[in-house]
């Protein structure tokens, strides 16, 4: 899978290859799914809701510019393969908090992350509404949405560390572009578009309702 990413060109950096590497996306999947695990699609992991495929996962990492040492916020934790990735490229001081909506994903995924070997000190399940970021524990380096919002939440704009880095898929319910927001270092704020993806819809108070 990850040979296929970096051929395609959607990996680029030796260390977010690596960090896909390392994770096994099977022990993400609910087990009828895990043969599936290193095709580059989109899969099933109940409730109506998907795991991301591999080529946007990479293509996310690789925008994000993440580091050893950053706190990073996931809204749409999901299955919590895409959070685990994040913690191999911020480990050594970094964290990352994944909010999940639905109760029962985020059990599931915290069970994931374990059976992955990855402790609560480098990802921190929370369920609740991502679109209101998380209050108690801002702000943060990095933050990104894994599912598509009307707009991005404000709540999010304001937990975001001047410099940060925000990523969401912004749109309508069938389509969204990927827009990346730059904050400097004097908080002022960029718009970058990357391009056409497809998420599921954000709920809760900044979602679709
Ligand atoms: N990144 C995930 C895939 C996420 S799918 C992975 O690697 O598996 C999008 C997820 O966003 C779904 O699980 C959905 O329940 C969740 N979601 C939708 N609205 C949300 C909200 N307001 N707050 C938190 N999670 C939300």
């Amino acid at each position: 899978m990850v040979q296929r990413l970096l051929r395609e060109g959607y990996l680029r950096t030796p260390a977010v290859a690596q960090a896909m590497r390392t994770v096994p996306r099977h022990l993400f999947l609910p087990p009828r799914q895990q043969r599936l695990a290193y095709i580059d699609s989109p899969q099933q992991i109940g409730e109506g809701q998907t795991i991301s495929a591999p080529h946007m996962v990479a293509m996310m990492l690789e925008r994000l510019e993440l580091a050893p040492g950053q706190k990073v916020l996931e809204v749409g934790g999901g299955s919590g393969y895409h959070a685990a990735c994040v913690a191999q490229l911020v480990r050594h001081g970094g964290k990352v908090w994944s909010i999940e909506y639905v109760k029962s994903l985020a059990e599931r995924s915290m069970a994931n992350l374990r059976s992955a070997g990855i402790p609560d000190d480098d990802v921190v399940v929370v369920a609740g509404d991502g679109s209101l970021g998380l209050e108690d524990a801002a702000p943060f380096d990095r933050i990104f949405i894994s599912c598509a919002a009307p707009e991005v939440p404000p709540p999010l704009l304001r937990q975001l560390k001047a410099p940060g880095i925000l990523l969401a898929p912004v749109g309508s319910r069938q389509i969204q572009s990927l827009v990346r927001v730059i904050k400097s270092p004097e908080g002022r704020l960029t718009r970058e578009d990357h391009g056409g993806c497809i998420f599921v819809p954000l709920r809760g108070k900044y979602g679709f309702d």
